[in-house]
């Protein structure tokens, strides 16, 4: 079968400025990637003034509660009315900084979905778990809580991420063919549940993707683009690797 549409996610995490905000926006503004989504995630302050027609938006989080006396936390529904149409949810960094549990991120991906946006679930693991061969077992956990919550016709509107932890930040990128393993372990793993569902569900790699390493990636079969930490804060690095996955 063909593969699915690519989809290029620059999640920010708690960097950026006014300055960047105004030079990503002009670098995509006159970028064309007619064969990919081009989506931007930068921290909650700047999702206003990011607002374009270029390019897609997305949060990094939202509150699992729809309203009403959580201090300090953002609704969902918050997100969707400020042109968001995703939201990452699960990331590694908020499992471990804020101890979110796969029930948390279940609840996350379910409160996303009734509010309109996509959520980009992510899962991976250790390197200690990968170090005792144990991946695959971990990720299924991960997956089985958000399909355990909101059944696998809902998987046909969400976006998965594999991010093996030790490859987040690190330098230390999985092999094509590591991430292509585990991409194709996740696919047959839906797949027990709903064939369709599972050939359909984009499938992005996170973990230090470059302009470098972006293509040999992206070419893999189970592997629909990526999610991209650091080299998303470098216009002309995050514009070559849309290219890459538009190409
Ligand atoms: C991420 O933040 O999700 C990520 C993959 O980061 P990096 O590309 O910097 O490894």
């Amino acid at each position: 079968m063909s593969k699915r549409r690519p989809l290029v996610a620059g999640n920010w995490k708690m960097n950026g400025s006014l300055a960047l905000v105004d030079e990503m926006k002009s670098a995509l503004e006159a970028s064309e990637f007619a064969n990919t989504d081009v989506l931007v995630c930068p921290p909650f302050p700047y999702l206003g003034s990011l607002a374009s027609d270029g390019f897609i938006l997305g949060a990094q989080n939202h509150s699992k509660f729809d309203a009403g006396a959580h201090t300090g936390e953002t609704s969902a529904a918050m997100l969707k009315e400020f042109g968001c149409r995703y939201v990452i949810v699960g990331h590694s960094e908020r499992r471990e900084d804020n101890n979110e549990s796969n029930l948390d991120v279940a609840e996350k991906v379910e409160t996303a979905i009734n509010a309109g946006l996509i959520p980009i679930l992510c899962v991976g693991e250790s390197e200690q778990t990968r170090d005792a061969g144990k991946e695959n077992e971990f990720i299924a956990e991960q997956l089985d809580a958000v399909l355990k919550l909101i059944g696998i016709a809902n998987v046909a509107k969400i976006v998965i991420a594999y991010e093996p932890i030790w490859a987040i930040g690190t330098g230390k990128t999985a092999s094509p063919e590591q991430a292509q393993a585990v991409h194709e372990f996740i696919r047959s793993h839906l797949t027990k549940e709903n064939a369709d569902v599972a050939a359909s569900v984009q499938i992005l790699y996170g973990g230090s993707v470059k302009a470098s390493n972006a293509a040999t990636l992206f070419s893999q079969p189970d592997i629909d683009g990526g999610l991209i930490g650091g080299a998303s804060l470098n216009a002309e690095e995050f514009l070559a690797i849309c290219q890459a996955a538009n190409a």
